[in-house]
């Protein structure tokens, strides 16, 4: 009877394991149709400086417009394709399509910068430093201080030695690094130190929570004064309330993307949202009364 359980667990098992394997088959195949469809599409989320209300930047966030499902979440897609073989000409879309638009911002008299978020097999692919080289040589009207490449922090610790090299290639060419989702990595500071990024991300979940949760706040002070030490900006995602805002200023961090200033939207409607941009009246109170 145990042994019939057992062996009817395996077939399950199995069972499972085939059906799971022609799913991703199946998704790999028509993420390949999206492709050559061109059913990806970039929305931009603003960064701003909370110090002199201005808007510093955006964030390039894929979504699929799929014909049937309409437009899907990145989180939904992009852990089939992370690893598969379509890693690489996916990212090299998303880098493609960013310059693409950044030129058309600029080429407008739009001076933004623009973030770019990139998956560790493909920041760790053979060459990444030259393709991108090759991407920033189609665009060179665009100054590469302009480009900022996001890698999660856990990917600058998969392979310490090997990412940092990447890295410094790449800022070779001018560009900046920032290390996404800050603080969830559980990086050592040693490890830290020697990882040359520019830029840290405080992750949104210690954000969300640091108006009532003390030892959030706590982390996202820690971040900010870590970021001072060792000479790297600081920016705050999932910054959902201006009160966010207000309480990230009072720590000590003045760069803010989140909800509570404005959500992912279409390219065609940053120029617009740029323009119309007040920041909240506190933030500068705030600065002002901290000058005095
Ligand atoms: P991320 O890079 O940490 O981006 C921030 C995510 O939080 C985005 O979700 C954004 O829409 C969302 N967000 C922004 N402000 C708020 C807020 O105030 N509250 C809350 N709750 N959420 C906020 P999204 O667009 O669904 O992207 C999820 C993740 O997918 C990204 O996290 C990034 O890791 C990845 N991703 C997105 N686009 C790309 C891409 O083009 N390439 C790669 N490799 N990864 C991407
Ligand atoms: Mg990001
Ligand atoms: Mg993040
Ligand atoms: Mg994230």
């Amino acid at each position: 009877r145990a042994k019939e359980l057992g062996r009817n667990r395996v077939e399950l098992f199995e069972h499972g394991r085939v059906r799971a394997h022609s799913d991703r088959e199946n998704s790999l195949t028509r993420i390949e149709r999206a492709l050559d469809q061109q059913e990806f599409v970039l929305y931009y989320q603003p960064k701003v400086d909370m110090h002199v209300g201005r808007v510093v930047g955006v964030e390039a966030l894929i979504r699929w417009q799929h014909p049937q499902r309409g437009l899907v979440p990145p989180g939904d897609f992009l852990p089939v394709i992370e690893g598969s073989e379509f890693t690489v000409p996916l990212g090299d879309w998303v880098l493609e399509s960013a310059l693409k638009q950044l030129e058309t911002w600029h080429a407008a008299g739009l001076h933004l910068g623009v973030s770019v978020n990139i998956s560790p097999t493909h920041l760790q692919a053979p060459g990444f430093a030259e393709h991108l080289g090759e991407h920033l040589a189609r665009h060179a009207r665009i100054p590469p201080q302009c480009l900022e490449l996001e890698i999660l922090e856990s990917t600058a610790l998969d392979d310490v030695g090997y990412v940092s090299a990447v890295i410094t290639d790449c800022h070779d060419y001018g560009v900046r690094f920032a290390l996404d989702d800050f603080g969830t990595g559980f990086s050592s500071l040693a490890y830290l130190k020697g990882v040359p990024a520019d830029v840290l991300k405080i992750d949104q979940s210690f954000v969300r929570d640091m108006l009532t949760d003390r030892s959030d706040l706590a982390i996202v002070e820690a971040v900010i004064s870590l970021g001072r030490s060792f000479g790297k900006q600081v920016i705050a995602e999932g910054v959902e309330t201006p009160e966010h805002g207000l309480a990230l200023l009072h720590a000590g961090c003045q760069l803010a993307q989140g909800y509570g200033i404005a959500r992912p939207m279409p390219a065609a409607a940053v120029a617009d949202w740029v323009a119309r941009f007040q920041p909240d009246a506190r933030w500068l109170e705030a600065v002002a009364d901290h000058l005095e």
